[in-house]
């Protein structure tokens, strides 16, 4: 299996998968079909825009119908599709059951008799919230199944996932990762998110996700094992996932639920329907009731957002995208505010210049990629002697002319950006959008930013101005600062 990648943006990608003479893009969704109640039949998941199916090996391994048609004829025939198929282990049966009636060995080998296109190891599903005990030793049970498992995919020629446990616990998450990649899988799973997923608990989710990111190749695909509702895309895409796989679609269409990429909703509670999709389009409320048409909604609305994404990932305006369904929840919001916060890993991974505009969206911008960077730049402007320090809009150009003549060293402020106005140019300083009202939290980073280039300098400053009349209230804060009115500019600086 061949992974290129060939758009970035925050740490989120569009990719390329060769499986098997098959091309899957990136970031995808593969729809879950149970072989035995068919909602929508598989051979029409491709006008969803479905490229890749997910089935469960377990549950026709027990079937003896579909155990007898699946080895005789493959899993291809049996679902009906043109196109790959990756199959499950029945780990999440054993999760929900606490036991199945096969061991790895066996079911892998089962996975490759009917030619699945990526296999998957059984491994142990560990909720949230558990023991760390118990959590360490489900760990040592997938890890020991994984590297068991990647010995009878390597003798099958087969494609392995390897799937990636912890519960909760972030150091065993990255230690698990870590081992996952060093025994070298063709892609990796996100395992054990279902029940967060379930939760809306999506801070428990996006720390799963950075801490197994961090331990993972970052050129290797990553499936985010569970997840499939269109509200947690872009986030989860921000922060490295690849792939996902949704049986939402279907077991909440017999619920009712209406997916929206703002979160579910009762159709029976619902009186307009906001979506112009094939099912949704020239049908009625009391029409949506019935399973099988909600399910295409369902699955037309989950496409559909993973091609926004793609287009914002393709425009360089991912972080924002995600910023924007991060409202949508406020645990969402969190989550992805303590993502970017957390992952070191994020910046190293996030393009350097990009042709869009930096949009500054919320207090979670301020830990995006840019802004750190900023702070971390400060060390290589080489300031020195009498520096200004100063609000775009506060200052005309000529002003700033005649002060650079007289050799002091000019700065411009976008809260929370601050820079040489040398850079002001450059991506992402020229091209970003901040609004005009400065709330507290942006104040606090420029002031961060500042001190940071007190500390660096300090001993070679003479002066230091700041004219900004928004930061009146502010920078009283720093020490060896004057804050100074635009009219004063002549009568201080000589
Ligand atoms: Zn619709």
């Amino acid at each position: 299996m061949d992974f290129e990648i060939k758009r970035k943006d925050g740490a989120g990608r569009i990719g390329r998968i060769d499986l098997g003479g098959w091309r899957v893009e990136t970031p995808t969704i593969m729809p879950v079909i149970n072989p035995g109640i068919l909602t929508i039949p598989p051979n029409e998941m491709r006008e969803f825009g479905a490229e890749i199916l997910i089935t469960n090996s377990y549950i026709i391994y027990r079937n003896e119908r579909l155990h007898e048609k699946a080895v005789e004829n493959g899993v291809h025939s049996l679902l009906d599709f043109d196109g790959p198929v990756m199959t499950d282990s029945g780990a999440y049966q054993l999760s929900v059951y606490g036991d199945v009636e096969v061991g790895s060995e066996e079911i892998l080998e089962f996975q490759d008799s009917i030619g699945s296109d990526i296999h998957v190891p059984l491994d142990l599903p560990t909720p949230p919230g558990v023991e760390r005990e118990r959590a360490e030793n489900d760990l040592e049970v997938t890890l020991q199944r994984a590297r068991e498992g990647v010995k009878v995919a390597r003798a099958n020629d087969a494609v392995i996932a390897g799937p990636i446990q912890g519960s909760t616990y972030l150091d065993l998450r990255r230690k698990s990762a870590l081992e996952m990649s060093e025994i070298g899988f063709d892609l990796y799973c996100i395992g054990g998110v279902v029940p967060m997923m379930e939760e809306y608990d999506f801070e428990n989710l996006v720390k799963a996700i950075v801490a197994s990111k961090s331990g993972i190749p970052f050129n290797a695909p990553v499936h985010l094992f569970g997840a499939g509702h269109p509200m947690v895309f872009a986030v989860a895409v921000a922060l490295g996932c690849d792939l996902f796989d949704s049986a939402a679609y279907a077991l909440f269409a017999k619920r009712n639920r209406y997916l929206t990429n703002r979160g579910t909703w009762n159709v029976k509670e619902m009186e307009y329907l906001p979506c112009s999709c094939p099912a949704c389009h020239g049908n009625s409320v009391d029409d949506l009731m019935e399973p099988e048409l909600l399910a295409r909604h369902n699955l037309y609305v989950t496409f559909r957002e993973l091609r926004v994404v793609k287009e914002a990932i393709r425009r360089g305006e991912l972080l924002e995208l995600a910023s924007e369904r991060a409202r949508s929840h406020p645990r969402l919001h969190s989550a992805l505010k303590w993502g970017l916060e957390n992952g070191d890993w994020i910046e190293e991974v996030t393009p350097f210049s990009k042709k869009s505009a930096f949009f500054y969206t919320g207090e979670e911008s301020m830990f995006r990629p840019e802004v750190m960077r900023n702070k971390e730049a400060v060390g290589r402007y080489r300031l020195g002697g009498e520096v200004l320090l100063f609000i775009p809009h506060d200052l005309d150009i000529d002003t700033l002319d005649q002060i650079e003549d007289r050799g002091v060293q000019v700065m411009e402020m976008k809260p929370p950006f601050v820079y040489p106005k040398e850079l002001s140019r450059t991506y992402p300083f020229g091209q970003s959008l901040v609004p005009t009202y400065v709330d507290s939290g942006r104040h606090k980073q420029a002031v961060k930013t500042i001190e940071e280039v007190l500390k660096v300098y300090g001993d070679n400053f003479e002066e230091i101005y700041i004219v900004g009349s928004v930061y009146k209230d502010y920078l009283w804060e720093l020490d060896g600062v004057s804050y100074l009115e635009p009219s004063q500019l002549d009568s201080v600086i000589d």
